[in-house]
């Protein structure tokens, strides 16, 4: 396999051509752009290069989209892509090196990494492949982390965690530790961690990677739950099974969007458990 390193170093003429006819022929239901009152995240014409000495790695090649508030977007696309590029960005870890991103409407893409980490405390939850949990800790004061950085005392912040693992099934674990859970809870933990300060979005770069699949459909229930109470979610997959929970898909290649497309007969999470074997089976 290519390493994904040296992937978008060269340029690739053929593929701009293609990517227009692609656009003139959408095989797909179209997506319909969101008025600015109602996207919660705007990009504009973003590029992102990488500067590795004499080569330069062009991540993001032009990527323009808006997601409505109560969103649910898949992004897909190759190892390689650029979807872990743009969620760095969509989730403040990171700045555009050219083109625009606005947040709920205000422009984050100049913003210092001091001003970002405010924003993304305040505004984004962030779940991973790895769950990145504290070992040494509960699952209860793994999830009130995030509030360190808030000023709410001690007894709100006990009080948010408690109510953000309830929200995603786990108020009676409160008091175990990573090593005592399964990977399916660990995750579970991770989301209630990402709640925690009532993010207006929450991103999720592979958040079933790692996960067997019946375990990949409980967190999806527990993502299209959220969504469906007015959260707007944005998430990494590879696996298609795991993309057609989300309301619209959009794909990735060489940086560039090459597909964005409503999810057409979505499936609702909950039902699809029902038709799945149990651990205990
Ligand atoms: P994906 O998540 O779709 O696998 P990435 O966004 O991680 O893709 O990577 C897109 C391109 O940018 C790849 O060619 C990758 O090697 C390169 N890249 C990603 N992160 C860095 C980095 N920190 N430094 C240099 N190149 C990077
Ligand atoms: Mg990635």
């Amino acid at each position: 396999m290519v390493d994904s390193m040296f992937e978008g170093v060269m340029e690739r003429p053929k593929a701009v051509v293609l990517d227009q006819a692609m656009l003139q022929d959408p095989s797909g239901p179209v997506v319909r752009e969101p008025s600015d009152a109602n996207a919660v995240i705007r990009v504009e014409d973003v590029h992102r290069y990488y500067d590795l000495g004499e080569t330069r790695v062009h991540a993001l090649r032009g990527v323009s989209l808006a997601v409505e508030r109560g969103g649910f977007v898949a992004i897909m696309g190759s190892s390689g892509s650029g979807k872990s590029t743009l969620m760095n960005m969509l989730g403040c870890l990171d700045r555009p090196s050219s083109g625009r991103y606005l947040l709920e409407g205000t422009d984050v893409s100049k913003l210092e990494k001091a001003e970002l980490a405010v924003i993304r405390n305040r505004k984004i939850g962030f779940v991973f492949q790895g769950f990145n949990l504290l070992a040494r800790t509960t699952a209860l004061e793994n999830t009130a982390l995030p509030t360190l950085y808030t000023p709410i005392d001690k007894e709100e912040r006990a009080r948010r965690a408690a109510e953000a693992l309830a929200m995603v099934g786990l108020a009676n674990r409160a008091d175990h530790y990573p090593s005592q859970m399964s990977g399916g809870q660990q995750q579970r933990v991770a989301i209630a961690r990402a709640l925690v300060n009532r993010p207006a979005i929450l991103f999720a770069d592979e958040p079933t990677g790692n996960l067997d699949s019946r375990t990949a459909v409980e967190i999806m229930d527990i993502f299209q739950t959220l969504n469906d109470g007015g959260l707007t979610v944005v998430m990494v997959t590879h696996e298609p099974d795991v993309a057609q929970f989300a309301k619209r898909v959009i794909v990735f290649r060489d940086g560039k969007i090459r597909k964005d497309e409503c999810v057409s007969a979505r499936p609702r999470a909950s039902d699809v458990l029902k038709t799945l074997p149990t651990l205990d089976d």
